[in-house]
């Protein structure tokens, strides 16, 4: 699959210390077309996400100066937006919640095929030429939320959300005042693709929550229905 015609290369930026998955990855990606560029150490990953601007970040956690925990938390300090996929070792679920805390969007766990990466990445880029040109306003409860520019604006407080954040809050709204699965919204927001867990739900949910209720113990827009999933009352 090859993206549009006359339009930009999207660019990648892989921050990895290993050469053999560096390599692998810039093959497949330019295979597909994509602009890709990328840093041994997390140091310069920052740098060159800041002077770059990338459309996307595949981030490695084991990095040989930083931790890749810090290079995102630094990286989500001047861009809010850009998608961070983490690449995480085997089993490490505590791992990919703290990478998700640290700003960032999803997670591969190593091994991994880079046929999974791939069909990831064409999703997120796939959902993003979906958002509309046009600002589109979601109002939750005091909350105003611009999808276009990926912000949640509450009186004169206004903070980031990531792409995955935006993504969620709009298939509940779509879908307000009905419950809707975790299944469902693992299904429709990371797709049959992608293996991430229930808890990944949750997670984002919670983050969610701090961003958008006055008291995240008792939260009156976004609902958790018992063993089913979750319920937006705007
Ligand atoms: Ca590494």
């Amino acid at each position: 699959m090859t993206q549009p015609p006359g339009q930009p290369k999207k660019k990648v930026l892989v921050i990895e210390d290993e050469p053999d998955i560096v390599r692998g990855l810039k093959d497949a990606l330019e295979f597909e077309d994509y602009d890709v560029f990328a840093a041994f150490e997390g140091k310069d990953g920052v740098r060159l996400a800041r002077e770059r601007s990338p459309d996307l970040v595949i981030l490695d956690l084991m990095l040989p100066d930083v931790n890749g925990y810090q290079v995102c938390v630094e990286i989500r300090g001047f861009n809010s937006v850009v998608p961070i996929i983490i690449l995480t070792a085997r089993g490490q679920e505590s791992d990919k919640i703290r990478g998700l805390e640290a700003g960032a969007d999803d997670y591969v766990t190593k091994p991994f095929s880079v046929g999974e990466l791939l069909a990831r990445i064409r999703a997120i880029f796939r959902r993003m030429s979906r958002t509309p040109a046009g600002g589109e306003t979601l109002r939750i409860g005091e909350a105003t939320i611009d999808v276009k520019k990926q912000t949640v604006t509450i009186g004169r407080k206004r903070q980031p959300l990531t792409f995955y954040e935006v993504e969620l809050l709009k298939l509940l709204y779509e879908r307000a005042e009905q419950p809707v699965s975790r299944d469902e919204i693992l299904d429709k927001i990371w797709g049959v693709e992608a293996y991430p867990t229930n808890r990944t739900v949750d997670n984002f949910i919670v983050k969610l929550r701090r961003k958008l209720e006055d008291d995240t113990k008792k939260p009156t827009h976004i609902l958790t229905v018992y063993g089913y999933g979750y319920k937006l009352v705007p």
